[in-house]
């Protein structure tokens, strides 16, 4: 399945999805904004993998105890 990242276009904040097909867009999960936008990454590269990794923690810091 593949994995989509999003930006929220309210916060910024960023996020992953796996999109199932026919699923629309998700709602920011920090701000629950409905503007997000899909950033197309043509592959992972670790720094981007650990950028993401810090915003997430930021954000929810909960899922990395
Ligand atoms: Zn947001």
């Amino acid at each position: 399945m593949p994995i989509y990242e999003y930006a929220c276009a309210a916060c910024g904040h960023l996020f992953e999805r796996i999109m199932k097909v026919g699923e629309k867009e998700p709602a920011c999960p920090a701000c629950g904004a409905k503007e997000t936008k899909k950033i197309v990454v043509p592959f992972r590269t670790n720094a981007w993998s650990t950028f993401l990794d810090g915003m997430e923690k930021r954000v929810s810091p909960h899922k990395f105890k």
